[in-house]
């Protein structure tokens, strides 16, 4: 099981403390067959890099430019960059960044760039609420894994991250049967069009301590990508204990 905190655009030096305690309960449970990744935001790529350095801990960013390694883009930072100061990780296609207008075409680009660099990829992928009232919920997913994915094989570097646009920070979890379903059709959509036959597909959105262990009774969820319970360690840890310990 993957547990990844996404800390969106919060914390600061102070959070390494929060990152302390994480480290003691990952330390306790080393021989337990899950795995932390930590996703802050850039500022705090280098400290958390140097903090989890003798940890089974594993670090990831939110976000990368497509151009591999460098160039006139005022703000951005490429996947080389990410790979050198220590990530092994990086989200892409995130709602909030889709929703800002990121493109299918700019995210199967920061893929492919991440992927060469020897990046993992969190790959953010989920319908709004409009299109799941419409229900055009799989047509949806289908789109954005044919176009994010477009000519990468890779699967194996790539972990799936479900989630509907109306579940992140709302507090409302789909039901599990609608989530069973959802992430089977993700599963088949890539068993059909790539060469890996055994995707991991995370589920994110409002993932929190009480929930945890209802959702991961889904056989075929791999994991979660948390975002707002991810930033205290306590809520962190326990949906880790509530759902494998
Ligand atoms: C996210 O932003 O990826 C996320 C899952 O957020 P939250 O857990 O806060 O809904």
């Amino acid at each position: 099981m993957y547990f990844i905190a996404n800390w969106k655009m919060y914390g600061d030096l102070k959070s390494l403390n929060s990152l302390s305690k994480v480290i003691k309960f990952s330390n306790k449970h080393k021989k337990k067959r899950f795995k932390l990744i930590y996703c802050p935001p850039y500022t705090l790529l280098e400290s958390f890099s140097k903090k989890i350095a003798k940890t089974k801990i594993e670090l990831g960013a939110q976000n990368c430019h497509f151009e591999i390694s460098s160039g006139p883009f005022t703000g951005s930072i490429s996947p080389s960059m990410l790979k050198k100061i220590g990530s092994k990780y990086v989200i892409i296609g995130h709602s909030e960044n889709r929703s800002n207008g990121e493109t299918d075409n700019q995210i199967n680009k920061k893929i492919k760039s991440s992927i060469k660099c020897g990046l993992k990829i969190i790959f953010c992928i989920g319908e709004t609420i409009t299109q799941k009232k419409k229900k055009i919920t799989n047509k949806i997913l289908r789109n954005q894994i044919l176009k994010g994915l477009y000519k990468t094989n890779n699967l194996n570097k790539i972990l799936i991250a479900y989630e509907p646009v109306w579940s992140i920070g709302t507090g409302v979890v789909p039901k599990t049967s609608e989530l069973d379903k959802n992430i089977s059709f993700i599963k088949n959509v890539l068993n059909n069009n790539f060469k890996n036959k055994s995707p991991k597909v995370l589920y994110g959105g409002s993932v929190n301590p009480k929930n945890a262990k209802n959702l991961a009774s889904i056989k075929n969820i791999d994991g979660f990508l948390i975002g707002g319970a991810s930033q205290k360690a306590k809520n962190f840890i326990d949906i880790v204990k509530k759902t494998i310990i």
